[in-house]
């Protein structure tokens, strides 16, 4: 991942398909997806009830690498898989309205945001010429990290379950998770 705020038109990966736009391979595989796909029945209210908070890294298959049927938990992600003001909206709704009450945090090794900076903010306000609202929330130690991702969680007001959060960082070499203690 580049650092530079504008980095973008990649040269395709080798092996992508150039015939059509991404989007419409995803489309025309939703049409196979929803041919073999019957319903399912639910309501919903996540099964196991609870919540995964989890960079959006692609190498991180969440249902696969955590044994997660449909309809099992709530994901939600983002870069970095940090605790923002919005991921805090997500559990908030995810545990007063649909029934959640187990918080799972994951990062993972190899992060993009492992080699940003706020200087990312920077150049990204001198090229557009208005000030991102957002923290770009780059680190240097993951595991610290997820420390302090699992004490902005247990300190939220918002929230009505706070005594079942974990801390993980996955290893996207060996798919392995790796628990953080909390500080
Ligand atoms: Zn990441």
């Amino acid at each position: 991942m580049s650092t530079s705020a504008s980095a973008g038109s990649a040269a395709p990966s080798p092996g992508a398909d150039t015939s059509g736009s991404v989007t419409d391979r995803l489309v025309e595989a939703n049409q196979n997806y929803a041919a073999a796909f019957t319903d399912p029945g639910m309501d919903a209210r996540p099964v196991l009830r609870v919540a995964v908070v989890a960079c959006m890294d692609a190498r991180l298959d969440l249902h696969a690498a955590l044994g997660l049927d449909l309809g099992d938990c709530h994901t939600i992600r983002n870069a970095g898989g940090v605790v923002t003001d919005d991921v805090i909206r997500s559990l908030t709704i995810s545990q007063r309205a649909l029934g959640t009450r187990s918080i799972v945090l994951i990062h993972h090794t190899g992060c993009g945001l492992e080699s940003l900076t706020e200087e990312f903010r920077h150049e990204l306000e001198l090229e557009v010429g208005q000030r991102p609202t957002w923290a770009v929330e780059a680190f240097r130690d993951v595991d610290q990290d997820v420390r302090q991702s699992m004490q902005k969680v247990r300190t939220s007001p918002f929230l009505l379950h706070t005594d079942d959060v974990r801390g993980f960082v996955f290893d996207v070499k060996t798919g392995l998770l790796r628990e953080i203690d909390a500080a």
